[in-house]
């Protein structure tokens, strides 16, 4: 029973993560940085909230709160797409997320963390940091949220068109019709 109620207190304190920060933060991010239509944000979504999802069970910031770990995620990828260029570029959006998610949850700040297993292997015993930061996740979502209204009218996602092309192929085209 301490067991389930410790597992359950893991899964509480994951949902008390912010999601549209992270959401909001890496789309806009990789648009400025890289400007590429074809990048399939799809798979940046999935890898910037991976790094709560899996650390959160363990009940605080672990292998995935760590650069390291996402270089060698990234290196993976880059190994296993030999040849097959579409596929990699695709697949390189997930370690992409995962790094902007250490940016965006001021992972650098904990020494120990981010270096993980560089800095030694002991895990320091904290809590994820997005849910450390307490009340001011609201502040953090209600930017995401406006970074994500951005991209919604950025990318004229108001067009089913457009939010095909984005559940379909991961892509965010710069709406066509010009507004007003
Ligand atoms: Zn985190």
């Amino acid at each position: 029973m301490p067991q389930l109620r410790a597992t359950a207190r893991s899964i509480g304190s994951g949902c008390r993560s912010v999601f549209f920060w992270f959401l909001g933060t890496a789309i806009a991010s990789v648009w400025f940085v890289f400007r590429d239509p074809a990048f399939d944000y799809r798979w940046l979504c999935v890898g910037v909230l991976l790094a709560d999802v899996l650390d959160a069970p363990f009940g605080g910031a672990r292998a995935f709160h760590s650069m390291p770990v996402s270089v060698a995620a990234l290196v993976a990828v880059v190994v296993a797409s030999a040849g097959r260029k579409r596929w990699r570029k695709r697949a390189l959006a997930v370690p992409i997320g995962m790094m902007l998610h250490l940016v965006f949850d001021g992972a650098f700040a904990t020494t120990t963390m981010f270096w993980w297993p560089l800095a030694g292997l002991h895990f320091a015993d904290k809590p994820l940091p997005s849910v450390s930061r307490g009340w001011f996740n609201v502040v953090l979502e209600l930017i995401g949220l406006v970074a994500l209204a951005w991209v919604w009218r950025t990318f004229g996602l108001r067009s089913k068109a457009q939010r095909d092309l984005l559940l379909r192929q991961g892509r965010l085209e710069l709406a066509a019709v010009r507004r007003r």
